[in-house]
């Protein structure tokens, strides 16, 4: 069967924003109030109910959740943080930003998920974090990191920047860790464009890290300018400038109603794909283990020692068929700043190293047409019959 180019690039991703959404930033815009205001705060709200938690705090990103979590640590200049290479930068960037300093450990090779027992023989005297990512949207092991957590009395923090609607034997993610950020830049399983949140259960942390998110001004606009507030504020601690607006949120309270819609449908593509290329030696997909619900954030495939292509000619490959993809991801130990700073090296963490300089993501999200994936799939053959 003869395969045709197509005229229109398949994208690598396109966000799905319904008339809801649109309707809510007009009403936004009309009322006057942009900042952070009613809707962050019935955002907030929301998201909190979601996911199970009793604070939310909105932000402009997961990044600034993140680095929050940390500041909320108060790391001492050298304590250590154990964290996964399979990640984007910001998760170790930010370990960097808190003055710790950044332990990486390998991964299990089934789910990209950092290893427990890689955890536990990195832990030192100087070990006060395990900083987790669930990736592409797979739970981590988190019965045996919460022992480790408990057992050591090391503060577990999640990255659960791919893992909104993820769960682990029931409960959703974001439950396990001291603090957890979520990400909703705009390929993320749902968006706000740019934005964060952060979650905890503990009152005094969260009522210090909103202020944290704000300068460290302890009332924000809304409780400074509305009909209500009372204008006068304080700084105990100097903070960021992390808040949420409210056009971010008039996109996030109406994407939270989809998560679960879009989410069936990135499930429904990822086990199609994934039984499609089970008989292309030259790659291979992640499993799912019992007892989670998976995300599904992403597609990614992993070259083998089969496969005759670089993962460059594979990418080059998916271009001239006009299909985008993405790397999730090169391993962060391996960046120039992290080889040079903390001495990271080849070898350090082999299985990550494997996974992140073989992998490319394909197209994944839930505007995809059945033709999209059928034609995704039709062009890997074409590719792998080469490999
Ligand atoms: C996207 C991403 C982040 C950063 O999210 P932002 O909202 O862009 O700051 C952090 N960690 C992981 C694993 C990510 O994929």
């Amino acid at each position: 069967m003869e395969l045709k180019r197509r005229e229109e690039h398949l994208y690598f991703h396109r966000p799905w924003i319904g008339p809801e959404e649109k309707q809510e930033i007009l009403d936004c815009l009309d009322s006057g109030w942009l900042t952070t205001g009613p809707r962050t705060k019935a955002f907030e709200k929301k998201f909190a109910e979601a996911i199970g938690v009793k604070h939310a705090i909105a932000l402009n990103s997961c990044t600034a959740g993140l680095h929050l979590a940390l500041i909320g640590l108060d790391l001492k200049p050298g304590d250590e943080v154990i964290t996964t290479p399979l990640t984007f930068v910001a998760t170790a960037n930010v370990i960097v930003h808190s003055r710790g300093r950044p332990v990486f450990v390998d991964v299990d090779r089934r789910t990209g998920n950092i290893d427990p027992a890689a955890v536990e023989r990195a832990i030192t005297p100087k070990t006060r974090a395990i900083l987790i990512v669930h990736y592409v949207g797979h739970p981590c092991d988190m019965d045996a990191l919460c022992a480790i957590s408990k057992s050591k009395k090391i503060d577990l923090i999640e990255d659960a920047a791919h893992a909104v609607e993820s769960e682990y034997k029931g409960r959703r993610c974001g439950n396990f860790g001291r603090m957890t950020a979520f990400s909703f830049y705009a390929t993320k399983n749902i968006t706000t464009g740019e934005g964060g949140m952060l979650v905890t259960n503990e009152d005094a942390l969260a009522e210090r890290l909103r202020i944290l998110s704000l300068h460290g001004m302890n009332k924000d606009a809304w409780k400074r300018y509305s009909a209500e507030g009372a204008a006068a504020w304080q700084l105990e601690e100097p903070g960021f400038k992390y808040n949420m607006f409210d056009i971010q949120a008039a996109l996030g309270l109406h994407q939270l109603d989809k998560v679960e819609k879009f989410r069936r449908r990135r499930e429904e593509i990822v086990l199609r794909v994934r039984r499609e290329f089970a008989d292309i030696p030259a790659l291979r997909t992640l499993e799912d283990l019992p007892g989670v619900k998976n995300a599904y954030h992403l597609m990614p495939i992993y070259l083998t020692p089969r496969c005759k292509l670089t993962r460059d000619q594979v990418i080059q490959g998916y271009k001239e068929w006009n299909v985008g993809t993405g790397i999730h991801f090169d391993p962060v130990h391996l960046q120039p700043f992290y080889r040079k700073t903390f001495g990271c090296k080849p070898g350090d963490c082999p299985v990550a190293e494997e996974m992140g300089t073989r992998t490319l993501s394909l197209p994944l999200y839930p505007k995809m047409s059945d033709d999209d994936v059928q034609y995704v799939i039709d062009v890997t053959r074409k590719i792998f019959s080469a490999a």
